[in-house]
């Protein structure tokens, strides 16, 4: 896979990396998901309300969307629970790398979970960094499959918003 074509992949799919493979596949395929979603509408507001004073949204490269928190060099990432912290964190991961790898610069990062008043520090270190790289290389692996991964019920399934499609 061509470094171009993996620094692509955004960091919305590491995050379902961890979950759901075959969501990996849906989602990169552009096949559109049940958008009235409680879950989806429920993040989508959380990072509505919470820390806008203190944070800035930036589009970098047409890739990737990340929050800043002004006057220091790291990026922010609200969730709206630590349920699925391994996900988040290295959807931040993916970031941090993505700014050392594609702009040079080494950053830190915080995930930010209002409801529960929590704020989880995550450093690019060296394992990261290469489980990051495993990452990508098993993403764009998933992304060439002719068809999604089978669906394996997992408890997330019950807020899939391609829960009909899975399961119907
Ligand atoms: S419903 Fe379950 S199997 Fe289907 S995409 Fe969602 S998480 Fe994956």
């Amino acid at each position: 896979m061509r470094y171009e074509d993996r620094i692509s992949i955004g960091g919305t799919l590491v995050w379902y990396y961890y979950i759901c493979k075959r969501e990996v596949w849906l989602i990169g395929h552009g096949i559109e998901a049940e958008q009235e979603n409680d879950y989806i509408l429920l993040g989508r507001y959380i990072q509505e309300i919470f820390y806008t004073r203190k944070r800035k949204e930036i589009m970098i490269d047409n890739t990737i969307k990340i929050d800043i928190l002004p006057g220091r060099k790291v990026i922010g990432e609200i969730k709206k629970s630590s349920k699925f912290l391994e996900s988040a964190k290295m959807q931040v991961v993916f970031y941090l790398y993505y700014m050392k790898r594609e702009k040079g610069i080494d950053m830190e990062g915080v995930l930010l979970i209002p409801e529960e008043r929590k704020r989880i520090k995550v450093s690019l270190t060296p394992e990261l960094e290469r489980e990051i790289e495993e990452v990508i290389e098993d993403i764009g692996r998933i992304l060439k499959l002719e068809k999604p991964p089978k669906a394996v019920k997992i408890p997330y399934c019950k807020k899939c918003a391609y829960r009909s499609m899975c399961w119907a």
